[in-house]
């Protein structure tokens, strides 16, 4: 599997790290906080050949959704397109060699405890996060799941060049109907799968879905992030779903839909590479 030097990195996410570099150096993780990442070619390669066709996409229900349940890989595991309705469908593939599952649910609730441990993650686009409910972060007796799962994370990060403030809400993955009964044959050992809003207007745009399975060498992360599919206004409590005609003419707007469907996948392809590179030491050293 060879890997690049992620070389082209604009103005202002060189700012942000410059940023989290003052914030992280005095942690006792800052030897994490590195300036190099890199890239798996040949996922990003599949990324950079131009949109999949829609039928190579999974819809975001659970007929489709469970196919991620079988054997082997499906025909477009890194990948990006428009559905016809609008929607935006990004796809990722990413590998963790020497990491265990076990690795990535920790890492999913440690790095919300104080944000410049979510800067490693991605030191040029990540800014901050916190989990809603602080006291599952600590409570004794709760698994890696338990402290993420139901919780909120509250989370600034840039998307290339674009800032953006959201929250995931973090679901058990059967609430999207994936049937997690087959998970132990999937080899399916840790997911982290949510629901995202933007901040302010409270509003639901993105469904996430990362399921980690077993390889023979650690595992692999499959990621599907479903963009205006399921569109709801939240306001104190209370939601409406927006109709698709009102949300997505904005999407279908080539420069902002095809081009978010793409970042997504490079910033799943940047990130994830990049904490597979750090993960088991982390682990072995802050669990
Ligand atoms: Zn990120």
């Amino acid at each position: 599997m060879s890997k690049s030097l992620v070389n082209y990195i604009p103005a202002v996410n060189q700012q942000v790290f410059e940023d989290n570099y003052k914030k992280i150096k005095s942690k006792p993780y800052a030897q994490y906080f590195l300036k190099d990442m890199y890239v798996v070619d040949e996922e990003v390669k599949k990324a950079q050949n131009g949109p999949i066709h829609v039928s190579q996409a999974l819809k975001p229900i659970p007929e489709d959704l469970n196919k991620l349940l079988n054997p082997g890989y499906l025909e477009a595991e890194t990948g990006y397109c428009q559905m016809p309705d609008g929607t935006l469908y990004s796809a990722s593939l990413t590998f963790f060699p020497g990491c265990t599952p076990e690795m990535l649910q920790w890492w999913f609730w440690w790095h919300s405890v104080e944000s410049e441990r979510y800067t490693l993650w991605y030191p040029y686009c990540h800014i901050s996060s916190h989990a809603k409910n602080k006291d599952t972060l600590t409570k004794p007796g709760l698994t890696h799941e338990d402290r993420y799962k139901g919780n909120t994370h509250i989370i600034t990060e840039y998307l290339y060049e674009r800032k953006n403030n959201i929250e995931i809400a973090f679901v058990d993955p059967s609430e999207l109907g994936i049937d997690t009964s087959h998970f132990p044959s999937a080899k399916i050992l840790a997911s982290a799968c949510g629901f995202v809003s933007m901040q302010m207007p409270g509003i639901e745009f993105c469904t996430m879905i990362h399921l980690a399975r077993e390889t023979q060498d650690g595992f692999e992360l499959r990621s599907r992030y479903y963009i205006g599919h399921n569109v709801k206004l939240k306001i104190l409590g209370r939601e409406w779903r927006v109709n698709k005609s009102l949300s997505n003419p904005v999407l279908k707007l080539n420069h902002i839909g095809l081009q978010t469907a793409y970042e997504q996948v490079m910033h799943d392809q940047i990130e994830f590479t990049h904490l597979a590179s750090i993960l088991p030491d982390l682990y072995n050293k802050f669990s």
